[in-house]
């Protein structure tokens, strides 16, 4: 697996620590500055979530050829610089990412924020892992210890292309 968040970050096993109530925090939350490198965690396809409106949460799915999804959440919502919460799509996900476009490894998702319920807290990537198949979340602390930390991220998703011309005539 590849780290899914580029250069210094902090982190401890926070796996099933109270959230409050019965409520059991079902990830890893790795701190790390706004608008820092996410990468896909292994091949496979993405499925983005926006809000409604702005100031929401951006967040995003990777399902893995590999039988396992990882799920991101808290993703950047704010204009680059600020806590506007008006940075919109292209401040959240990469170039050419979009529901559906399969990216490799280390291919660039987006960037760290801190929408959602994670606007009153420091910026962090909220990561899950699960089996595709059970959809039950596992401690992703033992895969994020022996993953590949990358840097910067390996590339961008091909571009998407426009659709060819209908010949006239
Ligand atoms: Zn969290």
């Amino acid at each position: 697996m590849v780290f899914p968040v580029c250069g210094p970050v902090a982190w401890s096993d926070t796996f099933l620590a109270s959230r409050g109530g019965a409520r059991q925090h079902q990830g890893q939350d790795i701190m790390a500055p706004k608008m820092r490198e996410l990468v896909a965690a292994f091949d496979g396809v993405v499925t983005l979530h926006r809000p409604r409106g702005p100031g929401g949460h951006y967040w995003l799915v990777l399902t893995g050829d590999n039988g396992w999804t990882a799920t991101y959440l808290h993703l950047n919502n704010d204009t680059p610089g600020t806590d506007d919460g008006l940075g919109g799509d292209q401040s959240a996900f990469a170039p050419g990412i979009e529901t559906g476009v399969r990216v490799r490894a280390g291919v660039l998702l987006g960037w760290v924020g801190d929408s959602g319920n994670a606007e009153d807290t420091a910026p962090h990537l909220h990561f899950e892992l699960a089996p595709t198949a059970t959809r039950v979340s596992v401690n992703p602390a033992p895969y994020l210890e022996a993953a590949e930390h990358l840097e910067a991220p390996r590339g961008m998703a091909p571009p998407v292309q426009d659709p060819a011309p209908i010949p006239s005539g």
